[in-house]
C-alpha cells in the first residue's frame, strides 16, 4: 500500500511565534487523533529549527532549497543546511518557484538531486498553466516536465520520490481541479512512471492533488484511486481547516 500523505505549505507567512503556534496544534491534533496518513508541515526556512522542537508526531519540510550546496550565492538555503535543521522533506519546483523566480527543468534537477545526497525527501511539484489546459495540452505539459527532472533519475533514487500534482490555475484562485480531472491527471502520472520505470514503482509512489484543496472538497479529492493525499496551500495556515483535510482521506 502506498502512503497517504497531507503536507501543508505555508508559502511566506507567520512569525516564528505565529507558527510555533500553528506547528503546537497540528500536533496537537495529530497526536489526539492520529491515523495512517503522513502529516508535513513546510514553514519558512527561518522557522524550521525552532518548529522542529515542537513536532511529535507530525513531519517537517522546507518550501525550496538552493540548487548548490555551499559557497558564495548570497541568500540561498542548500539541502544539506535544510537537513541540519532536522527537516526531512523539501518542497521542489513549486509553480511559484518556477514562475517568479524562473526556476526550469535543469535547476529543478539539480535541486532534486542535492535534495536526495543530503538525504531529504524531494515533494516534486508539476502541473500545467490554464493556457496549456485551454489549449489541450496539460498532459504532455505535465509529461515533459517529469521527463526532463524526475525521469532523469535512477529508479532507486526515483523511489524516494513523492510527487504533487498542481495545476497553476488552481492554486491559490479557489478554483479547484474536479475530482475527474484530478484522477485523470494522477492515473496519467501513474501510467507514465509504469512506462518509464516499472510497475512496481509506479504502484507505490504517492501522488499528491494540490490547488484551492479545503475541508469542502478534499474527501471527493481524495476519494480517487489514483490520489494520495495532498499539497496544502491556504487551508494549512489554520490548523482546524488542515486538519480536517487530514481527516478527509
Ligand atoms: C500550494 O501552494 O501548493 C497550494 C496548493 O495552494 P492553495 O492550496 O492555496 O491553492
Amino acid at each position: 500500500m502506498r502512503k497517504k500523505i497531507v503536507a501543508g505549505n505555508w508559502k511566506m507567512n507567520t512569525t516564528i511565534d505565529e507558527g510555533l503556534q500553528l506547528a503546537r496544534e497540528v500536533n496537537r491534533l495529530v497526536d489526539n487523533d492520529p491515523g495512517d496518513v503522513l502529516v508535513i508541515v513546510a514553514p519558512p526556512f527561518s522557522h524550521l529549527s525552532e518548529i522542529k522542537k515542537v513536532l511529535s508526531v507530525v513531519a517537517l519540510s522546507a518550501q525550496n532549497c538552493a540548487s548548490e550546496n555551499r559557497g558564495a550565492f548570497t541568500g540561498e538555503v542548500s539541502a544539506e543546511m535544510i537537513k541540519s535543521t532536522g527537516a526531512e522533506y523539501v518542497i521542489i519546483g513549486h509553480s511559484e518557484r518556477r514562475t517568479l523566480f524562473r526556476e526550469e527543468d535543469e535547476i529543478l534537477l539539480k535541486k532534486v538531486k542535492l535534495a536526495l545526497e543530503s538525504d531529504l525527501i524531494p515533494i516534486f511539484c508539476c502541473g500545467e498553466k490554464l493556457s496549456e489546459r485551454e489549449q489541450g495540452k496539460h498532459f504532455i505539459t505535465v509529461q515533459d516536465q517529469l521527463a526532463s527532472t524526475l525521469f532523469m533519475l535512477e529508479d532507486k533514487n526515483f523511489r524516494q520520490i513523492i510527487i504533487a500534482y498542481e495545476p497553476v490555475w488552481a492554486i491559490g484562485t479557489g478554483l479547484n481541479a474536479t475530482p475527474e480531472q484530478a484522477q485523470e491527471m494522477h492515473e496519467f502520472i501513474r501510467r507514465l512512471i509504469g512506462q518509464h520505470f516499472n510497475t512496481d514503482i509506479s504502484d507505490a509512489a504517492s501522488i499528491l492533488y494540490g490547488g484551492s484543496c479545503k475541508p469542502s472538497n478534499a474527501k471527493e479529492l481524495f476519494d480517487n484511486p489514483d490520489v494520495d493525499g495532498g499539497l496544502i496551500g491556504g487551508a494549512s495556515l489554520n490548523a482546524n481547516d488542515f486538519f480536517a483535510i487530514v481527516k478527509s482521506i
